[in-house]
């Protein structure tokens, strides 16, 4: 529950815009939590049309010099960016952390997972070579170049504060484009944080902004004439608005959206490795990540000892405030959102799955807004806690008798996001390579989100779009392609 703090005291966000702080007009906001506390730390204006045409005409009158800077000027940018993340990275962790809930451990493993992006980006020179082909006729040569679109937005979710907006800007930026930056109003902070280095790191004024808000601001970025392409992340219902709208209003699209991975267990597969793999695949960030395994799909001959273990371990799990030491769980973002997770719990009970672990009986602070993991067993793939995306500390398992019914169930899944095997069989994990109907497979690797220099490849309700982000398809997604054809007479 919210504190009384008297709301002078708290921080009212501002946008960032044209490089200078700027006040939103808008006269509503919504409360930052620390989700460990229950305390209000901020506010995030919802800003509204007026603000973001502000913050998207100063993106467009950047984009002329920025597109004429040289390529190697825009990486050594991104040199410099990543030097002062490094710099920065305690108290870019504790930011996260203090703002989503997530542990210190996970807050830093995000943020490196951000400044891969960066690093990533600091390549733009080759990245963004174009190709040549003499002689496509007789005197005839032909050359392709890459060139930016104009003013992108990135539109985020709550639960990677400082990844998810690093998937977008970075490769935007450094392919010459100009950028807005609509964080999630529950946890704006770190991004307002990142937009105070990326200035320091020489990126001029306007080239990046940032306009705090939620759906109306959101809209308005959709509908906006200047706007040229859209990164979203965040749930399947919102990112199917999100395509659908900013395709209407003609603008490219890439929306990543919710998931629910499967984790399937063969009885040759190393148990205590897998419980620690399956154990924090599920339940790191509270489970609130869309590479978190939340279906385990566990062979009959192994399923028994193996939820023993689990169930043991998930008893021992150390659940408390991200940053206090040894905490491995922190809180779910919002009390609201934990009473949806159990009100999943209840549903899971109701429609016969048996609780092997109940996370609403588990010991956790009485403050703040957590709830203990979660096991199921006897989960059938009709029942809703099998299909529905929880998104909370929530692991429900189903039973088959080989691999191939593993496989099978992945692939009836209205989500593709990720699936994992655990194994040591070569011939298992071939056919879950070729078979399984998912963008991004894990071998032996609980959470196999891919690094930077591949694209984040969801399937099915989990993306909507045709280029992922990060990877080549980032910097495809972020540049047009010019083809010139010449003959010189
Ligand atoms: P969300 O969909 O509620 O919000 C995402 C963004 O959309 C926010 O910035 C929010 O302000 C905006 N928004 C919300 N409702 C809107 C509406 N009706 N119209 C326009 N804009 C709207 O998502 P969330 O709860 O912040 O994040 C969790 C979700 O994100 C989960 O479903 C998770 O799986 C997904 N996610 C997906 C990926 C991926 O790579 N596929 C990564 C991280 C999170």
């Amino acid at each position: 529950m919210a504190t009384a703090q008297p709301v002078s005291q708290v921080e009212r966000l501002k946008n960032f815009v044209g490089g200078k702080w700027v006040d939103a007009e808008a006269e509503t906001a919504e409360p930052v939590y620390n989700p460990a506390t229950g305390e209000i730390i901020a506010y995030a204006p919802l800003s509204g049309a007026a603000e973001v045409d502000r913050a998207v005409r100063a993106a467009a009158a950047a984009f002329d010099g920025w597109r004429e800077t040289p390529v190697f000027r825009r990486a050594r940018i991104m040199f410099r960016f990543k030097q002062l993340l490094d710099e920065h990275a305690d108290e870019l962790a504790a930011l996260i952390t203090r703002e989503h809930g997530k542990t210190l451990a996970e807050a830093r493993a995000e943020l490196e997972r951000g400044i891969e992006v960066v690093e990533f980006a600091a390549g733009i020179p080759t990245l963004i070579m174009g190709r040549t082909l003499e002689l496509v006729g007789t005197g005839v040569d032909a050359e392709m170049y890459r060139q930016p679109l104009g003013v992108c937005v990135g539109i985020c979710p709550y639960n990677f504060p400082a990844m998810i907006p690093m998937w977008m800007f970075p490769l935007a930026i450094a392919c010459g484009n100009t950028f807005v930056l609509k964080p999630s109003e529950r946890t704006p902070m770190t991004a307002a944080r990142l937009a105070e280095l990326l200035a320091e790191a020489g990126v001029p004024p306007g080239v990046f902004n940032v306009v705090n808000g939620g759906r109306e601001a959101v809209d308005a970025l959709l509908a906006h004439e200047d706007v040229r392409a859209v990164s979203f992340v965040g749930s399947q219902p919102v990112a199917a608005h999100i395509y659908r709208t900013a395709a209407a209003h003609g603008k490219r699209v890439q929306a990543l959206a919710g998931a629910k991975n499967h984790m399937i267990v063969l009885p040759d597969a190393d148990l205590d490795y897998t419980t620690e793999a399956v154990i924090a695949s599920a339940f790191g960030s509270a489970g609130q990540r869309c590479m978190a395994g939340s279906v385990l799909v566990a062979h009959e001959a192994v399923a028994d000892r193996f939820l023993e273990q689990l169930a043991d371990r998930s008893s021992r799990l150390k659940i408390g405030p991200g940053d206090e030491p040894g905490v491995e769980m922190g809180p779910l973002i919002r009390d609201q959102h934990r009473e949806r997770v159990k009100g999943y719990i209840d549903l899971g009970e109701s429609e016969g799955a048996q609780l092997v672990y109940d996370g609403r009986k588990a010991p956790v602070p009485e403050r703040g807004f957590f709830l203990g993991p979660t096991i199921f067993d006897g989960v059938n793939p009709n029942m809703r806690i099998a299909r529905e995306e929880i998104f909370g500390p929530v692991l429900g398992t189903v039973r088959v008798k080989d691999v191939d019914e593993g496989i099978q169930l992945i692939n009836r899944s209205p989500y593709g996001n990720g699936a994992v095997i655990f194994t040591r069989s070569g011939a298992a994990a071939r056919a879950f390579r070729r078979h399984a109907r998912a963008g991004m497979l894990g071998i032996n690797i609980g959470v196999p989100a891919p690094v930077a220099v591949f694209p984040f490849t969801g399937w099915k309700s989990s993306f909507y779009g045709d280029l992922h982000a990060n990877g080549e398809d980032a910097i495809n997604f972020y540049t047009d392609r010019k083809v010139v054809t010449a003959r010189w007479l």
